[in-house]
């Protein structure tokens, strides 16, 4: 099966490496031109015919992403000429049912991009079907070990795309388009929200804030917005799901004869005792000094180093050979 292909800088008379903005103001002179309510009789079918191809490259070549993918199919194609896609492209869907057309674009259209649309779509989709809940948004959220550790409120700002105040998201005034948002139904704002972060939050959950993601249309509700936490490497501690591990180091002699030792935890300091005949290497198990689960916390497990001094005092020297020389005689 093939479809014919649309060549969309063609249709709005611009060059390939065309600017946004100059894309926006030839859509924008060809809407005017080809506005069906302008023309007459068979006119009429004639500019509306022409306004659904405008419409449709303008879908295209205003968006970043579908503009790189029109773009790889490279410049050699002529426009109606017969279309395949190469068959070996990933991302490319052939849509050969029932709902080619639906969105009221060209078939080329469906097969390069499916029947979905961005916001500008939902916009049309609105005014047709009522409602239309906004999308979920999900960003990323870093948190030190010991805000996920603690929880609490965390103050973030984004950046958002607002429905347009002045033209509720039609991208239009009367006859002409919207000074606001020039046509786009969009207009860009940064805003701050205080999040409850739960104590205990691990890598890769999410939280989620009801009600902050993209805006409704026509009475839509907002969708929800999803924090995924990431928690970033801390220089004391590793995080092994919800148990820690840190190392300490301890001199020889604490190994051979054990000893009490001071080690961090998320708790500030606590004494562990060493036992005597200490490895190195070896995991001591700190109980409930882990991250909080259902049923409490998890453990910290400390990982023993022994250090050899650098420098010997003659005393100490001294008693490192009467050491020696007693295993000799053993
Ligand atoms: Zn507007």
């Amino acid at each position: 099966m093939s479809v014919a292909f649309r060549d969309y800088y063609e249709i709005l008379g611009v060059k390939r490496d065309a600017t946004e903005k100059e894309i926006k103001t030839a859509y924008r002179k060809l809407a005017r031109k080809w506005h069906p309510d302008l023309h007459t009789g068979k006119d009429k079918e004639v500019a509306e015919e022409k306004i659904k191809q405008v419409n449709e490259a303008y879908e295209v070549l205003s968006d970043k992403e579908k503009r790189s993918k029109y773009d790889r199919l490279g410049t050699n194609w002529r426009d109606g000429q017969d279309f395949r896609p190469p068959p070996d492209t990933e991302g490319f869907h052939f849509y050969t049912g029932t709902d080619a057309g639906a969105s009221g674009f060209s078939d080329f259209f469906e097969t390069l991009f499916g029947g979905g649309s961005r916001f500008g779509g939902a916009t049309r989709t609105a005014r047709r079907t009522g409602p239309v809940r906004g999308r979920d948004i999900e960003a990323e959220l870093e948190l030190a070990l010991e805000e996920a550790y603690r929880g609490g409120e965390k103050s973030l700002q984004l950046t958002t795309r607002e429905l347009c105040q002045v033209c509720g998201g039609a991208g239009i005034e009367g006859n002409a388009f919207c000074r606001m948002c020039g046509g786009t139904g969009e207009t860009p704002g940064v805003k701050t929200l205080a999040v409850k972060i739960p104590p205990g939050v691990r890598d890769g959950s999410r939280i989620r804030l009801k009600g902050q993601g993209g805006e409704g249309l026509g009475g839509g509700s907002r969708g929800d917005l999803y924090l995924k936490v990431k928690l970033l490497p801390h220089s004391v501690f590793k995080v092994k799901g919800e148990d820690l591990e840190t190392e300490v180091i301890i001199r020889p002699e604490q190994a051979v004869l054990g000893d009490q030792i001071s080690v961090p935890t998320l708790d500030g300091p606590v004494l562990m005792k060493v036992p005597p005949g200490m490895r190195a290497g070896k995991r001591l198990r700190l109980r409930g000094k882990g991250l909080p689960n259902p049923k409490g916390r998890g453990d910290e497990y400390v990982v023993v180093k022994i250090d050899i001094p650098g420098h010997l005092s003659a005393e100490e020297e001294q008693l490192y050979r009467q050491l020696a020389a007693l295993r000799r005689e053993v």
